[in-house]
């Protein structure tokens, strides 16, 4: 079937279903807007695992996602959506560019979770927006942005919940939303959730396991991808 978009680490593809979408996982890692670039074999199929874990998750908890099914290793089938071109960055525990935006220490607790809003434009580096520019520049109106915050809040506490149920502490994360109009244009969940968008540290040792193992050299990131996979996967039969 026709592809429609490669991504940095997905493509995706037209299917015999209007309004269905092939979303495959690719083995590429990328990081700093794509000047970093290495393949990680398995890294495909591990993501894809990791996104049906949560997504089924989430959507049996009552958050709408774009998931449909399962579709082999590397694939799923989700419902194609207007994608509303901001990253939802959910912040838990300083890191990354917040630590270098406030000056606080990388690890320091947040007294509350902290919803950030970046611009998904890749040639201006995806900057920081704030709810105002996103009304402004049409992206989406007042109402959405609320319904989302919302959203981001809930499914933090939920994902936060299982992973420290898991074995696990969520530093932070990244999201995407989209528009449904196969269903009233109602506001859904979409993208991924895994390591590449995630910071997730082991609970007792605070051991890094996600993308950060990528960006900083610490090697070992498919063994740090594949711990995460198991104890999320072992969590969520035992549920
Ligand atoms: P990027 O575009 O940042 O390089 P990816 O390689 O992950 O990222 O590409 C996946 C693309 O698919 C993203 O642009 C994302 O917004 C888009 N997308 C995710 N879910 C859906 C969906 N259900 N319908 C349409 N587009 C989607
Ligand atoms: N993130 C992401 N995609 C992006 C930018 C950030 O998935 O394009 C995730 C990242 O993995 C982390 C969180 O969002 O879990 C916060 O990232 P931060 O703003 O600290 O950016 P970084 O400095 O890590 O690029």
């Amino acid at each position: 079937m026709d592809i429609l978009y490669e991504g940095k680490a997905k493509r995706l593809y037209a299917t015999a279903h209007p309004s269905e979408l092939r979303m495959e996982f690719k083995d590429d890692a990328t990081a700093f807007n794509g000047l970093k670039h290495e393949v990680f074999a398995g890294k495909g199929r591990i993501n894809k695992s990791i996104t049906l874990t949560l997504f089924s998750f989430l959507e049996a908890a009552g958050i709408p996602t774009h998931l449909l099914r399962d579709e082999d290793e590397t694939r799923l089938i989700v419902r194609k959506i207007e994608i509303i071109p901001i990253e939802f960055v959910v912040r838990n525990v300083v890191a990354g560019s917040l630590a270098q935006r406030t000056g606080w220490a990388e690890g320091t607790a947040l007294p509350e979770p902290l919803v950030e809003f970046y611009y998904k434009n890749d040639a201006l580096g995806d900057p920081m927006l704030a709810p105002d520019h996103i009304r402004v520049m049409g992206l989406a109106n007042a109402e959405e942005v609320d319904r989302i915050r919302s959203l981001c809040l809930r499914i933090n506490q939920l994902l936060m919940g299982f992973m420290q149920d898991a074995g696990f502490r969520l530093i932070d994360f990244k999201l995407e939303f989209g528009r449904d109009g196969e269903r009233q244009n109602q506001i859904v969940l979409a993208d991924e959730i895994s390591p590449d968008t995630c910071r997730i540290h082991d609970l007792a040792t605070d051991e890094i396991l996600d993308k950060d193992r990528f960006r900083r050299d610490l090697g070992g990131v498919m063994e740090g991808y594949q711990r995460i996979l198991e104890a999320i996967r072992n969590h969520a039969a035992q549920r």
